[in-house]
């Protein structure tokens, strides 16, 4: 199981350091993941299942491009698991499926873990599952759904940050038509909670969680975590 945080725009350096220590001294079995802003990225001493990694690169090893964060820099942090596609990157800030190529492209020859984030907004989920499939397939355009350190996260759009999760049937759906092309690990997001991780875990081709609200204070964190380990040991 791999139980994911985005931070999104949360958190400083030192909350960030507080939650990654706390974090990091439960000893679980799940593999762990953490995309805190760039600003806090620091030394961590973490065990091998736990892993903080970027949301967002710009795909250069370094050069002249104000305001942006290279290879090199994530590199200084030992960074070597990426969000690529996030919906806020897609539909705030604008970025094509052109620009995600180049990102997973780039992140793909440096050989990082890339957690690949796709889903439907609010009107095309209105049209049915059809409609869903074939929005979340060209998505991939362009990207090598084979790639050996590729992560996939559902979520749709209107779950994110809303509080309005998926049905357990809605996830399922799309995680089996997933299932059908691709290998990779998947994992769903959208409103995760606490009380709905277990029922969401328990999904036949869920592989996991990736939780921005809720993951946010360490103890829930910590308790998504602990969901997971047990539920791997019942299964
Ligand atoms: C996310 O940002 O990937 C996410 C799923 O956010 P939230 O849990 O707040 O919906």
């Amino acid at each position: 199981m791999i139980i994911a945080s985005n931070f999104k725009t949360n958190h400083n350096r030192v909350s960030t350091k507080e939650f990654v220590d706390f974090i990091n001294s439960q000893h679980f079995f799940s593999e762990v993941r953490i995309y805190p802003p760039f600003t806090a990225f620091d030394d961590f001493d973490l065990t091998p299942n736990i892993r903080v990694g970027a949301q967002n690169f710009y795909p250069v090893e370094k050069g002249s491009f104000t305001g942006e964060i290279g290879f090199e820099q994530l590199q200084e942090f030992d960074i070597d698991t990426l969000l690529i596609g996030h919906s806020e990157r897609r539909h705030i800030l604008g970025e094509s499926q052109e620009s995600i190529c180049e990102k997973y492209n780039f992140a793909k020859s440096k050989e990082c873990e890339i957690v690949y984030c796709v889903g439907e907004p609010k009107e095309i989920r209105e049209q049915g599952i059809e409609s869903v499939m074939s929005y979340i397939w060209s998505q991939f355009d362009g990207i090598d759904i084979d790639y050996d350190d590729l992560v996939v996260a559902y979520e749709p759009v209107w779950a994110i940050g809303t509080g309005l999760s998926a049905s357990l049937e809605d996830i399922q759906e799309v995680l089996d038509a997933l299932r059908l092309k691709i290998k990779a690990p998947l994992l769903y997001g959208g409103s995760v909670k606490v009380e709905t991780t277990k029922d969401i875990l328990c999904i036949e081709n869920c592989d996991g969680v990736l939780v921005g609200t809720a993951s946010w204070d360490k103890n829930s964190f910590s308790k998504m975590i602990e969901i997971a380990d047990n539920f791997k040991e019942q299964v």
